[in-house]
């Protein structure tokens, strides 16, 4: 694990081998190698600030300085501050007792994956003994309500719509008869997104959110689109009070430094992350992993 780093540091102490000792400027060039490798995966400016405060402060100690091996002892604290930085993780959704309905909205700007990720979170509860009925709210994108309903078919999971509807607040509502009436005992609600965050939206979203009174609020985010990810983050959070982030497309090439980014901004954890289109493809977001990851 991060050998590229490793190999970055060891390369950049090098001159002191068999003098003994590290100096601090020394250390400082090294930690430069770490700042770099971090906005290399595009954790957004403040967080590196913030970050690097940290580990300064605790890399720069005599401890580390005297020790036999410091690039180690350096990656170290790097990996500890990450893991730090990322965590806690609360992986629950918090789900009621069977029989109870759960709320659970999605949301996020539109191609982050908010769809796919719903149908995702459906397959999993109902492999988990639940009875989802996802509810197509987004009435913005052309053809978000079949997206649903194909994911339905294919799962076998009800899907809740209604094409005559304009207005989602009335959708959310009708949904929740609709889960009495069908004895389901988790709602997904697919919200609408936008290509970029706006005022229409958020008013949109913060309706829906009082006429479902979630259990769980969680914004689905494309860890592609690196320190956008984090502007976003924080204007959904300021709206809806978001229990839990989920970050798609981590198949890809993204390093992932939007996982630090955003924890660090909103205070918001990452729960799950996604690896794929298949509906399969959904995992529990684990810091220490993804603190490889983003050193790369
Ligand atoms: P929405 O507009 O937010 O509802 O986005 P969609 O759910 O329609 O997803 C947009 C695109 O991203 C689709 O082509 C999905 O298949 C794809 N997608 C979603 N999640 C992932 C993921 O974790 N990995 C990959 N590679 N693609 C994903």
């Amino acid at each position: 694990m991060f050998e590229a780093l490793q190999d970055g540091l060891s390369s950049a102490f090098k001159t002191l081998r068999g003098q003994g000792k590290l100096s601090e400027s020394n250390m400082r060039d090294g930690l430069k190698l770490v700042e770099r490798s971090l906005l290399e995966a595009d954790v957004s400016f403040a967080v590196v600030r913030d970050f690097m405060k940290r580990v300064n402060d605790e890399a720069v100690g005599e401890a580390v300085l005297k020790s036999l091996n410091p690039s180690q002892q350096v990656v170290g604290v790097v990996y500890q501050a990450l893991v730090d930085f990322m965590g806690p993780v609360d992986h629950s959704l918090h789900l009621k007792g069977k029989g109870e309905l759960t709320t659970i909205m999605m949301c996020g700007l539109q191609g982050s994956g908010k769809t796919t990720t719903t149908g995702k979170l459906g397959r999993q509860l109902k492999a988990a003994g639940r009875m989802p009925l996802m509810v197509a709210c987004d009435l913005q994108r052309p053809g978000a309500i079949d997206q649903l309903h194909i994911l339905g078919e294919q799962l076998e999971v009800p899907v809740f719509s209604d094409r005559t509807q304009k207005d989602p607040v009335a959708v959310t509502k009708a949904a929740q008869a609709h889960a009495k009436k069908i004895g389901a005992d988790v709602l997904l609600l697919d919200t609408a997104g936008r290509l970029h965050v706006d005022e229409a939206l958020m008013e949109e979203l913060k309706r829906v959110d009082r006429q479902a009174m979630p259990d769980q609020v969680l914004l689905v985010i494309d860890s592609m689109t690196g320190q956008d990810a984090v502007n976003s983050a924080q204007a959904f959070n300021d709206a809806l009070e978001l229990d839990g982030v989920i970050l798609t497309k981590l198949d890809g090439d993204a390093r992932g430094g939007a996982a630090l980014s955003v924890k660090h901004v909103t205070g918001v954890p990452i729960k799950y992350i996604g690896v794929g289109e298949h509906l399969d493809a959904l995992e529990e977001f684990h810091p220490d992993r993804m603190a490889g990851r983003i050193l790369g």
